[in-house]
């Protein structure tokens, strides 16, 4: 049996993670947990959690410690042995990545590679401004309003272009000061460990990709 793929995906709002977690799960065979996604399913469905998310989301800010670490936990208690996990979005703050340690030390599934997508600030701004979910079909996908072909694409398959909220430009900026502050010293946390793979995300999707596909093959090969 293949050693199944744990990955943490860390990069600023705008770096590109949900489009490399959509191609990283047409490569192998990993449940992709996207935490926002996860809290805008539950905000959109008006479950406990999802009102309890509601706030933070509309702000920009992170929801606490204690809520995501219990949310995570109970979806990675819940996961097949053959199938590995992705992460995006968690951790995002020193006591997450800290419960992480020691969840994948008790559910003896080690993290394979944390891997860190590079931006510039500007180019996230851009990226996150013109960025629209296509809706409808499917799990939603980001696009971008400059890319024609991809809007095109999406309303002629019968979806809709939506905004996420948090995509306004004050909540942008926000989300970026948070991700500075609270979530850029995970990368040294992890740089100790020896997992961490920096990755530059300014180019295609596809480009991207393969340099993360090259990091984990690397790591999958038996040490010599
Ligand atoms: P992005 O990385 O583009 O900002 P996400 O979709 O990953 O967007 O997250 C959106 C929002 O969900 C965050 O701004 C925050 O409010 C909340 N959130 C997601 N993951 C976490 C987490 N691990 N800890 C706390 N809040 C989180």
């Amino acid at each position: 049996m293949a050693t199944p793929l744990h990955i943490v995906l860390m990069g600023a709002p705008g770096a590109g993670k949900s489009t490399q977690a959509r191609l990283l799960k047409a490569r192998y065979p990993l449940q992709v947990l996207s935490t926002g996604q996860l809290l805008r399913e539950e905000a959109a469905r008006q479950t406990a959690l999802g009102l309890l998310a509601e706030a933070y989301l509309a702000r920009g800010a992170l929801l606490p410690d204690e809520v995501m670490v219990a949310l995570i936990t109970e979806r990675l208690l819940r996961l097949p042995p053959e199938q590995g996990f992705l992460l995006d979005g968690f951790p995002r703050t020193l006591p997450q990545a800290e419960a992480l340690q020691q969840l994948s030390e008790k559910l003896q599934r080690p993290l394979t590679a944390v891997i860190a997508l590079a931006l510039s600030e500007q180019e996230a701004v851009r990226r996150l401004g013109g960025r629209r979910m296509c809706e409808g079909l499917g799990d939603p996908f980001p696009v971008h309003i400059e890319d024609r072909a991809s809007v095109d694409a999406c309303l002629r398959l019968g979806g809709r272009l939506v905004q996420r909220p948090d995509d306004q430009p004050e909540v942008i900026l926000e989300r970026l000061r948070t991700y500075e502050a609270e979530t850029r010293p995970l990368l040294e946390f992890y740089e100790q460990r020896g997992l961490l793979f920096r990755i530059s995300a300014e180019g295609s999707p596809e480009q991207v990709h393969q340099a993360i596909v090259a990091v984990l093959e690397a790591r999958l090969r038996p040490q010599a």
